[in-house]
């Protein structure tokens, strides 16, 4: 029995995708920049689309004080992420079995307010995640900045995963069927590409786009 499974968070339906990999979830925290979050208030859900990052055993939400969103997870509210990447199109024989590929993660709990250095130290893993290389080049937050800033940290306690990778999984009939077993079939890996960076009009002449942009490109183009 993995720690994270519970009746909530079993995969029910083709649950062979399933994964309670601690060490896959990792994997895909680290590399998603998007988490949906979702909170109910007054009966009535709402999932927003929030950066995210993952600091050791939590993931890391940031956004305005004023923001409902975050007011009521900082409350401590029963909250829902769910992280996707996805990975690639399937095109299978029929439209039936045409999908997606994908790593995709559930995570359900209540978050925490943090404080004081420990939600510095968790925007700068945010900064880390999103903007890799860029925190020490920048103005770090003020107090009124930080004021006007919740942080919270989403336990990885109670968690599922979902992947779906590869070749489409046709029905038998279709691989022995004309006209369908003589059509191409099979699947097209996507990938988020960073594209060249676009200087804003303040830049000064002569100021070249730092290295961290660079090799993120091409780690993109390697993928
Ligand atoms: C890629 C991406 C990354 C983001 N990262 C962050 C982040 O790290 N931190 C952060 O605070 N915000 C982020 N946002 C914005 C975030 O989705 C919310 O718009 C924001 O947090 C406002 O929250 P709120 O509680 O004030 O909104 P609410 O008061 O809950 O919003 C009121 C209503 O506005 C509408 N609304 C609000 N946000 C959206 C939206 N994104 N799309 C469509 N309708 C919307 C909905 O109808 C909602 O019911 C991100 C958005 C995107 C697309």
């Amino acid at each position: 029995m993995v720690d994270s499974l519970t009746d909530r968070t079993r995969v029910r339906r083709l649950s062979d995708k399933a994964s309670y990999e601690r060490s896959a979830l990792d994997q895909l925290l680290d590399e998603a920049l998007v988490a949906h979050v979702g909170i109910v208030d007054t009966d009535q859900p709402f999932v927003l689309p929030m950066g995210c990052a993952r600091r050791g055993d939590d993931v890391i939400l940031h956004g305005s004080s004023g923001s409902r969103l975050m007011r009521r997870l900082a409350d401590g509210a029963a909250a829902c992420a769910t992280v996707t990447v996805l990975d690639g199109l399937v095109y299978a024989r029929s439209a039936f079995e045409s999908s997606m590929n994908y790593r995709s993660a559930l995570i359900l709990g209540c978050a925490r307010g943090l404080h004081g250095d420990d939600e510095l130290d968790a925007l700068r893993t945010l900064s880390d995640q999103l903007l890799p290389g860029r925190w020490d080049d920048i103005r770090p937050p003020t107090t009124k900045e930080r004021a006007a800033t919740i942080t919270v940290a989403l336990p990885l306690e109670e968690w599922s995963m979902k992947v779906s990778t590869g070749a489409p999984e046709d029905d038998p009939d279709d691989l022995d069927t004309e006209p369908w077993r003589s059509i191409w079939a099979g699947h097209v890996p996507v990938h988020l590409a960073r594209s060249n960076p676009i200087a804003d009009d303040h830049v000064p002449t002569g100021v070249a786009a730092p290295s961290y942009l660079t090799h993120h490109r091409s780690r993109s183009a390697n993928h």
